[in-house]
């Protein structure tokens, strides 16, 4: 399983952590088909950085909370892989898009919580179920989930939930498609600097300060902690790692 000639897709790819994934995996020799929801120019500026280090991008449009467009998305990357690759398949599906939206229990509306449900839940669901015939055997599926499923942060019952889920989602995932020699894992970062989390961390100054303190290394998580866990987990010396949940936080609230 040598990662030379292998092709992975990335949800929300074109910012934050799916663009640090995507990096990564392009930097341990694997081509990128990276996603973006609104932001075609930081997804295209995405492929252009991927492609001057050699290898293959691109970037295709898609709103994962939209299960009703999943397989004409899939049929544009049929068509692309085709086209640019001269293949039929993808090796890894890493579903990482996602929105923060402040959901505390007492407070969370059908609305928020419809709407994280579909992009955070749903969306992963069937976008991985349809993407099935796509994905080629002996390839591998990691999901993004969350530290605040292991440790709670009052705000955030409803997208916690959903992240919860995922957790129990990989683990099904591993189960049924280990006859395919698939690997399902997932990856659980703790609080990252990105603009998921700009709004928490300029309504709270102190924010920063409060996290590095309850982490055991001391400061706050950056992108670049993330996609080499990813390109990890998509590389020949994770083979034998399989339903797993890796949590990258540096050791938040132990
Ligand atoms: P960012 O806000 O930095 O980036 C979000 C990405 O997801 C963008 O590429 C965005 O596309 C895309 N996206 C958002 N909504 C949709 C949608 N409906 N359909 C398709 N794509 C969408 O977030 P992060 O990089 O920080 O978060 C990535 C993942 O990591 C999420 O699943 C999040 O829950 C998880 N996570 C983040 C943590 C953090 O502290 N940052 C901690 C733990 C987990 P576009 O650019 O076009 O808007």
């Amino acid at each position: 399983m040598a990662t030379e000639n292998k092709i992975a897709v990335v949800t929300g790819g074109s910012r934050g952590l799916g663009k640090n994934m995507a990096l990564r995996l392009a930097a341990s020799g694997i081509d990128v088909i990276l996603t973006y929801r609104s932001k075609q120019e930081e997804a295209e500026a995405v492929v252009r950085e991927i492609e001057q280090t050699g290898r293959k991008a691109a970037a295709l449009q898609l709103d994962t909370s939209l299960v009703s467009t999943f397989d004409a998305f899939l049929e544009t990357v049929s068509s692309l892989l085709n086209e640019k690759w001269g293949r039929s398949t993808i090796d890894f599906l890493v579903n990482n898009a996602g929105i923060d939206a402040a959901s505390p229990f007492a407070q969370t509306t059908e609305e928020d919580f419809d709407n994280l449900f579909n992009i955070h839940l749903k969306g992963v669901y069937f976008l991985t179920q349809k993407a099935l015939p796509l994905l080629a055997d002996n390839g591998g599926i990691v999901n993004v989930s969350t530290g605040l499923t292991r440790f709670t942060t009052p705000g955030y019952a409803a997208y916690a939930t959903m992240k919860g889920a995922i957790e129990v989602f990989t683990k099904y995932l591993a189960k049924e498609l280990g006859a395919r020699g698939i690997r399902a894992n997932l990856v659980a970062p703790g609080i990252i600097e990105t603009d998921f989390t700009k709004a928490a961390r300029e309504a709270h100054p102190g924010l920063e300060a409060y996290i590095s303190s309850q982490t055991a290394l001391g400061r706050f998580g950056q992108p670049d902690d993330i996609g080499g866990v990813v390109a990890f987990l998509c590389s020949p010396d994770a083979r034998w790692v399989n339903a797993q949940r890796i949590e990258a936080s540096g050791g938040m609230f132990l």
